[in-house]
């Protein structure tokens, strides 16, 4: 017999009854559960059958499922009588709240066919696609609940939305021509069709616009036009970091991008995250403007998911040619929540040519899903549109939690009856204005979920505005409050997707975070369960100096590790004066804090390499450090020297001032940053008997690092835990919080 769990999107879709009729089909006794963010299967049958009933199962899904992962081991036979779908008694009373759906293809083609009465409807939806989660303010799922509850149904709409054998019976957001929202621009009278076509002109001709979207606005432009994105840049404060591009379609996309099976599964998926795609080295990204993306060989791009979208580049006038990629950044004032109104849109987005919006009002932001591959293994980078609220199943206590998660990339959890809710991304916390926000989205989402936590679990920081808020709130609801400490809680987070249970060898690469005896760490290796954690190792310490700079220029950190103002002059570090300053910091131990933080090395390594020096986004020097990694294709294996990581700067410095080639030596630092983590792991679990190895942190974004370093432990017998739909950044933080809390 096997045993089949299902990951993905495998809720409130028609899952298990699709289980049940493959199981049929191919002859296979056994049974199906739902397991919140899984579906768990017993299967028996012959071997052949097993094996097509297993190639049904992923290549026919229900079309709005998403599977992206499956777990195949094998049990020993068992007598079942058929096939049946089992209503597991831990999902009786748990709520599922889908997610936003994108467009479907058979609304898709409606819009655009003129004898449809939804020709050109902006808002057309169906029981299979259509916002959710945005637009609800109350269970159970019903239009009377959603922001749909001030548009009445015309007749026609009326008897769609009532009639059982029509492809819209109960689809909340219904809605048509002659009813229900619509689309209009701010600052003018244009409306309707007449705002769109305006939009597309102004697009086409270089213009910048704001468009309301499911979850909130966008900022777009053409993405091929250099000067256009120039403005966008200028106009949001953001000198360099990614734009995301949408796409026309799938035959764009292709044009620009590589895409594997795999990717393409997931990128053209009801979910339609934003996915990392290479560009290859054919330099197909310069078929976009240089500013999109610059110094990356990946570029975030999506498909249009909502009909305004599809009428964004394909509205049938006059217009003679339009962009086929469009910049579709969150519509956000740097380091505050995505905007979501009117007001707000006036306020924020006065540099626009246009802003498009409408009258179906964001009960709860969801910003655009991110997803990157390491091999076909998917690795989240932000979870939000499209994936939350989808629980994540962890067999542990009952306990209903509240967990605050971290202070950057913010998203908290509410957990009940084993099932672990994670919030769609809110963002910075540490601006007070998301700290309103965060608040009233914990406050939906309780009402949504129907919890009342009975214990609230936060950072170990004593300044994270998300731990203030959690003292707060334990205090009004009474309820015991747990800190947990923040590398603990990205490792925890990985055992909790993988629904891990005991210990494990956890392995935490990351940026900053509060460590026990008052040191930064963010290169540890621990020894925990759900219960304990124990540090038994970390990367060579280091200082610090500077406060938040340092954090963003990693020159202070390679001076640090260099010790030589000489030395880093060679290198053009810094002005004479800045290398002197910073200096003497060290030196006197002034705005200095002792560091473990591996984040911070990468940063010092891509200054020494000259990559990057000063940092205008999190994360953008290890970014651009990997990026040059991948431009090295090595000639040889040479099986790497275990080093500790102060003599893998060393060499790297000394082979840098030698003049190597920058870009080998970028690769030769994920190789040996690989080999020392897999070796300490490997001794830690001879003295341990461990077998298992956790990986998290916001450092195993990095898809080279994480397959390197998941290839060598596997070489030494070592099982790899890894996150897959939950961020190793400090979006995953707030589950291994609740997962602490719950195990308390
Ligand atoms: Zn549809
Ligand atoms: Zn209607
Ligand atoms: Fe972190």
């Amino acid at each position: 017999m096997l045993n089949i769990k299902v990951f993905g999107i495998v809720q409130g879709v028609g899952f298990r009854p699709f289980v049940s009729r493959t199981a049929a089909a191919f002859n296979i006794s056994g049974n199906v559960a739902n397991r919140g963010s899984y579906v768990e299967i017993h299967a028996q049958g012959t071997n052949v059958d097993l094996e097509k009933f297993l190639t049904a199962l992923q290549e026919d899904a229900p079309p709005r499922s998403a599977i992206l992962k499956v777990d195949v081991t094998e049990l020993p036979d068992r007598n079942f009588t058929g096939f049946e779908i089992v209503e597991s008694v831990r999902e009786a009373g748990d709520i599922f709240v889908s997610p936003d759906i994108a467009v479907c293809d058979k609304c898709a083609a409606e819009l655009f066919d003129p004898n449809d009465r939804r020709y050109l409807h902006p808002f057309i939806n169906c029981t299979a696609c259509g916002p959710r989660l945005t637009i609800l303010k109350n269970m159970p799922y019903d239009r009377e609940r959603t922001s749909m509850s001030e548009f009445p149904m015309c007749d026609a709409c009326a008897a769609e939305y009532f009639d059982p054998n029509s492809r819209r019976f109960d689809a909340q957001p219904i809605c048509c021509n002659d009813c229900g929202c619509e689309v209009y621009l701010l600052n003018s009278n244009l409306r309707g069709h007449d705002a769109i076509k305006h939009v597309r002109k102004i697009l086409a001709t270089g213009g910048v616009v704001a468009i309301k979207g499911i979850g909130g606005f966008h900022l777009a432009c053409d993405a091929r036009n250099f000067d256009a994105v120039q403005r966008l840049r200028d106009s949001k404060t953001r000198p360099t970091k990614p734009f995301a591009v949408m796409f026309r379609d799938v035959a764009a996309v292709e044009r620009v991008c590589r895409l594997t099976a795999t990717q393409m599964k997931i990128f053209d998926s009801p979910q339609k995250p934003i996915v990392l795609l290479g560009t290859g080295d054919e330099g197909l990204g310069t078929r976009l403007a240089a500013n999109v993306a610059p110094g990356m060989n990946k570029i975030g791009a999506m498909l249009p998911y909502t009909p305004l979208h599809l009428l964004i580049f394909d509205f049938p006038d006059e217009l003679g040619s339009f962009p086929d990629a469009l910049v579709m950044t969150s519509g956000n004032p740097s380091g505050v929540p995505i905007t979501i109104d009117d007001d707000d849109a006036l306020k924020n987005f006065g540099f626009c040519d246009a802003i498009l919006s409408h009258d179906r009002k964001i009960l709860l932001r969801a910003d655009d899903s991110v997803m990157d591959f390491i091999g076909d293994r998917p690795s989240m980078i932000r979870r939000s549109r499209g994936y939350a609220p989808l629980p994540v199943f962890y067999d542990g206590a009952k306990t209903s939690v509240l967990a605050l998660g971290g202070e950057l990339k913010n998203t908290f959890c509410l957990a009940k009856n084993n099932l672990l809710y994670a919030s769609p991304y809110i963002g910075d916390v540490s601006d007070l204005r998301t700290v309103e926000v965060l608040k009233a989205s914990i406050n939906r989402m309780r009402d949504l979920l129907e919890i009342s936590p009975e214990v609230v679990a936060c950072d170990l920081h004593p300044r994270y505005q998300t731990s203030a808020l959690a003292a707060q709130l334990a205090d009004d609801l009474d309820v015991p409050l747990v800190k947990v400490q923040h590398h603990y809680a990205h490792v925890l987070s990985c055992l909790a997707e993988n629904n891990h249970h005991g210990e494990v060898i956890g392995v935490a690469f990351d940026g900053t975070g509060y460590g026990l005896d008052g040191t930064i760490w963010g290169g540890e290796f621990f020894i925990c369960d759900e219960k304990h954690f124990e540090r038994a190792a970390s990367i060579s310490a280091f200082k610090q100096a500077g406060g938040d700079k340092a954090a963003r220029e990693g020159w202070r950190i390679a001076l640090a590790l260099i010790g030589d103002v000489a030395l880093a002059r060679e290198l053009n570090l810094a002005s004479d004066a800045e290398l002197r300053g910073q200096k003497f910091l060290l030196d006197n131990d002034l705005n200095c804090v002792t560091s473990t933080s591996a984040g911070r090395l990468f940063d010092a390594i891509a200054a020494v390499l000259g990559v990057c020096k000063v940092s205008t986004y999190e994360g953008e020097a290890a970014m651009k450090l990997q990026a040059t990694a991948e431009k090295f294709s090595p000639k040889s294996q040479v099986p790497s020297p275990c080093l500790s990581t102060d003599e893998i700067f060393a060499e790297v410095l000394t082979r840098r001032l030698n003049g190597e080639d920058v870009c080998e030596l970028a690769l030769l630092f994920h190789e040996r940053l690989a080999e020392m983590t897999a070796q300490i792991c490997e001794d830690l679990s001879l003295e341990t008997k461990i077998k298992t190895v956790a990986l998290s942190g916001g450092v195993f974004q990095n898809s080279l690092l994480s397959a390197l370093t998941t290839d060598k432990l596997q070489r030494r017998g070592l099982k790899v835990l890894r996150n897959e739909l939950i961020p190793p950044n400090d979006g995953g933080i707030c589950i291994g919080q609740a997962v602490h809390a719950l195990n308390r």
